[in-house]
């Protein structure tokens, strides 16, 4: 599964967008939970950009942090889910949770609620959250505030406020609503010559278990379907 992003960095403009790590892969072994400050949360989408932008900038020019934003991904209470510096190294969690020698921002995937102690998280707020940690797995979580308690570096911090810490004590992100369930016998099915090829289809992924056979494909559809096969492109060549 991947992370489901509302908008990907270059969309809110970040300064220096990078691509996740390839060569060093990012090993994600827990979340970290992050608040923007001591301010109100933003309350539009409008309003979480300019301020993504203004940390971003902050990290970049003034602490001099070449990859700018210093957070993976943020969140806010519309509900929406931004990529920041995505699945590559944070740095914005010092110190070492375990400690295992590896600092929390190498592992750590860090995620900014665009919040503070003068408002509350939404509930939005709280499913964009769950949507990330199952996203990654349910990999462990914790607050930024439980990196200095566990006494392994870092500084003392209310962050990310007692809501969050709540959310983390009673581990919302294992209440998620469950998958559908699977089609009831009713569920049309496509006729004996056409079976082969559905199922090959299925396996791809390119169809589901709930997709209707009968459905009907729209033009746009359909081109694709022919220029995926090469056919527009062999026309073209033609003419
Ligand atoms: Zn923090």
């Amino acid at each position: 599964m991947s992370i489901p992003y509302d908008f990907t960095s270059e969309q809110w403009g970040m300064l220096r967008p990078k691509a996740d790590g390839v060569l060093l892969p990012y090993q994600v072994d827990k979340v970290i939970i992050h608040w923007g400050g001591s301010g109100y949360a933003s309350t539009t989408t409008a309003e979480s950009i300019k301020r993504l932008q203004s940390w971003d900038a902050y990290h970049l020019y003034t602490k001099g942090w070449s990859n700018g934003i210093a957070y993976n991904a943020a969140i806010d209470n519309p509900g929406s889910i931004f990529r920041l510096r995505g699945l590559n190294r944070a740095g914005a969690n010092r110190g070492d949770y375990e400690p295992d020698g590896k600092p929390e921002n190498e592992e750590g995937f860090a995620v900014v609620w665009i919040g503070g102690a003068k408002s509350q998280p939404s509930e939005a707020a709280f499913d964009a959250m769950t949507a990330i940690i199952n996203s990654l797995g349910n990999p462990p979580v914790i607050g930024h505030q439980e990196i200095y308690y566990h006494g392994t570096g870092g500084s003392r911090t209310a962050c990310p406020g007692g809501d969050w810490m709540q959310y983390i004590a009673d581990e919302e992100w294992l209440n998620a609503p469950p998958p559908p369930p699977p089609p009831d016998a009713d569920w049309p099915q496509p006729e004996a010559w056409a079976a082969p090829s559905w199922e090959k289809a299925k396996a791809l992924g390119a169809i589901n278990e709930f997709t209707v056979p009968g459905d009907g494909m729209e033009k746009d559809e359909f081109f694709v379907f022919l220029d995926r096969l090469g056919i527009l492109d062999m026309m073209a060549e033609l003419n």
